[in-house]
Order: structure tokens, then sequence, then C-alpha cells
């Protein structure tokens, strides 16, 4: 009998993939371990959006080799198919596993090592591997992969790369995995893709959006499967992501209102506040246009909270194009950004522009962005002061005290050592408490 453990790097998809991978092994005989060391073999899910989480695996793959000589390592996620890190690894990893090519792990159990000349077909069957039921890290929030891909290579972006082009699963597949899950008692389902906003389906041709010719285009959209799944009898929560600003319809912000266990938080990643940056982004947006969105957005859903995806530091981005970026977020007052700074990815449009702002700089303006940032989420919490709010709890904090997400996305931490319900469990709390990034609260 074999073990396996995974490390997953990186975002939602990897996560939702590690647990299709889990299970997968699990058919396969294999038993989880959970202590590293103890394990027979180890994958990892890696990711390659930024230099930063690239580089984890170089230190990574010798550390497990140590504590365990014998151990077989396999590499899947956004680095597999790269042939600069299979160069720089080398054969001190076992396999390359690209994203969904699950058929390398049935060679697992038939001893067949080195694995690394398993022939494998090289193309992606999205469609097929995410059918996987997964083994769900958690017992009451489960991310939805409802495709994979992307098609509007960003010019600084290696995911279409890495994951190819858009595929999309059937929306049946989809409502089947939700029921499901819903009646096991699940209480948070998160619709997760690319870009949600352009998933579309034809259930009578079984074809996804890249064999969909026009006329077909329409037949399940993203607005009627997040119908169909508000749908489904049950107290739980949706939340979707990520979309892409130019595919937010406004069909979708006009229905919202009526979805009601769709939550009141958008995650709109506008990357920049400049549209020359944009341009050469290919973002294929204006801030006025982004702004506009948030507006509608807002009047639709009152008290929505908006976050945002952020990179500085692009090739060329100047000063002034920088002082854009700033004013969009005194404008916007978002509640949450991720700002990464810039780090050019192999194989995108990106790498060979002119990599010239400093790296001082890039720290400098994601320093500035964050303190416009703190200002405008504490402004935001500070309206949640003295109001009952409903929150999914999520476990212990590193300090022990209860905490749990609202419908927007706010961090809360229960101020109380006992709750009679627990885990995954909806409370109502009476907000106390806030500061930029979390509030405290207290049950009612
Ligand atoms: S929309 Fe752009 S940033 Fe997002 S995954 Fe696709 S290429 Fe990357």
């Amino acid at each position: 009998m074999k073990t396996f453990h995974i490390i997953t790097i990186g975002c939602q998809m990897n996560k939702s993939d590690s647990e299709r991978i889990a299970s997968y092994l699990e058919n396969l005989g294999f038993i989880l371990a959970e202590e590293r060391p103890k394990a027979d073999l180890v994958i990892i899910t890696t990711c390659g959006v930024r230099a930063s989480a690239e580089n984890r695996i170089f230190g990574l793959i010798p550390r497990i080799r140590q504590e365990n000589p014998a151990v077989k390592i396999v590499l899947t996620g956004c680095l597999s198919k790269r042939e600069d890190i299979k160069r720089r690894v080398g054969n001190t990893v076992d396999a390359w596993m690209p994203i969904g090519e699950f058929s390398i792990l049935d060679s697992m159990i038939s001893g067949q090592y080195p694995i690394s000349n398993i022939q494998y077909s090289g193309e992606l069957r999205s469609g097929e591997y995410l059918n996987v039921t997964p083994k769900y890290s958690s017992k009451h929030s489960a991310y939805i992969p409802i495709g994979n891909g992307c098609d509007n290579y960003c010019t600084y972006c290696v995911v279409p790369y890495a994951r190819g082009r858009e595929v999309y699963r059937s929306a049946d597949d989809i409502l089947k995995e939700v029921k499901g899950l819903v009646e096991k008692g699940y209480k948070e389902i998160n619709l997760i893709a690319q870009n949600v906003n352009s998933y579309r389906y034809d259930e009578n041709t079984r074809k996804n959006a890249n064999d969909l010719s026009r006329e077909h285009a329409d037949k399940v959209d993203f607005v009627d499967l997040l119908k169909m799944v508000n749908d489904i009898p049950g107290n739980f929560w949706v939340r979707f992501s990520s979309s892409h600003p130019k595919d937010m319809s406004d069909e979708l912000i006009k229905i919202l209102p009526q979805l009601t266990k769709v939550c009141e938080h958008i995650h709109l990643p506008a990357q920049a506040g400049d549209d020359d940056v944009l341009r050469v982004m290919n973002r294929n947006y204006t801030i006025e246009y982004y702004k506009a969105l948030i507006k509608k957005i807002r009047q639709a859903v009152p008290g929505a909270a908006i976050t945002t995806d952020i990179i500085v530091g692009f090739p060329g981005e100047t000063r002034e194009q920088f002082a854009n970026t700033l004013k969009l977020f005194k404008e916007v007052k978002f509640d949450m950004a991720y700002i990464a700074q810039y780090s050019p990815r192999p194989g995108t449009a990106a790498e060979k522009f002119d990599d010239n702002v400093t790296k001082e700089e890039k720290k400098k303006r994601e320093e500035e962005l964050t303190a416009v940032l703190r200002k405008t989420a504490f402004e935001n919490n500070r309206k949640y002061l003295g109001k009952t709010v409903d929150i999914l709890v999520e476990g212990k904090n590193r300090r022990g005290k209860w905490f749990g997400r609202t419908r927007t996305d706010k961090n809360v931490e229960v101020k109380s050592d006992k709750l009679e319900t627990g885990n995954g469990e909806f409370i109502r709390v009476k907000i106390t408490e806030v500061r930029d990034f979390g509030m405290k609260g207290e049950v009612i």
C-alpha cells in the first residue's frame, strides 16, 4: 500500500485540482499521509503566476528528498509544461504531470519507475478531469470549477499557456455536484474559473466554449448557470470568482439582487488604473468603463464589497501612470486588493518588454497603494459598527478565537470562546469593533 501527500501552491484552481488528485489517488488505493516524510509519493501542485511562487519549488524539492530519499515526487500545475523549469530541476523529480493528465498516476501502482518516461497524450482533458469527484478539504465550503483555461492572453499572464484555452463543464455536471454538496450540508459554494463570465455550454451538443459557433454560444451562459445554482433548495451561500471586467454583463449585474443566495461581494481585477498601461496589458477595457461597472454594481447591490487585483511596476509604467492607479483606489474605495509587484513570466508577451521599473520602486508603489487600501477598507468597515450580520463560522484563528466571514467576505472574530454551533455553521453577530482588514463581533 502506498501513501501520498500533496503540497499546493497558488490559487483556488490549484487547490481544487489538488482535491481531485487526492480523490483519484485514493481510488487507486493510495492513502493520504498527513505528515510529508511518511509519504511514498509527494505531489506538488505548482504556481507560475509570480516569480516568488515559482521559486518556492527549488528549495522544496531537495527538502522533500532529504526527508525521505526513496520518495517519488510528481510535479503538476502551472509549471508542469515549462521546459526551462524541467531543465533546471532535472531528474530530481520523478514525473511531470500536465494539469488533468491523471493517467500518469495510474502508472504509480503498476510500479513503472522511473515514471518520467511514461507517455501521456499531452492534451488537456479538462472536461473529463473536472468531473473527477474531489476529496474536498473543507466540510462546509467547496470550490466548484466551472471551467479551466483562458483565452484572453493578458500580456503578463502565463495562465493561457499553462492551462490552455477555455474549456467549460456541462451545467448538468456542475449542478449535480452542487446538489450533492448541499445535501451533505455544505454552506458555501464557490464557483471558480479563470473567467467565470465567459462560461458557455450547450447541453444538447455537449459542447463547450471553444467548440461553439456564435449561434450556439448563448445556450447556457453564466447568468443561466448562476440562476440554476441559486434555485437549488437549501440554506447555503454562493460566491463566484474571477470575473474579467470586459465580460461582466449588465444582465448579470441586473439579476444579482434577485439571487438571494449569491453573496454581496464582487472580485473584479482592475490590474492597473491607467488606460495606456491597460492597453499594453491587453486588458480590453478603459478605466472609465471599469468605474462605470463598479457604479452599476453598487447601484444594483448597495453595500456590496468590491475587491481587486493590481500589478505595480508593469514594464514602462511611469510615476504618472501609477498615480492614476492611486486615484482609482481613492475613488473606488476597494474593500481588499491583492497587489503584486510585476515579475516577467517566461513565454508571455510582456517577457520581451523592458522590465524597467526598479525593485525598490515596485516595493514603494505597493506600499503606497496598500496605505490607501487600508484607509478605504477601514472606512468601509466602519459602516458595519453596531450592525448585525450573519457569518459562516470557519474555525479558530491563531489566537484560539472563533472566526467567520460575512456575505461581503469580511473576516469577523467572534468574542466568545464558546459557541453552541461551530465550524461550518451560520451565526448572527453584532459588530462591536472594526479594523482595516477585520472586525470583531458578539454572538446575538
Ligand atoms: S484573464 Fe488575463 S490575467 Fe486572467 S487568467 Fe486570463 S490571461 Fe491571465
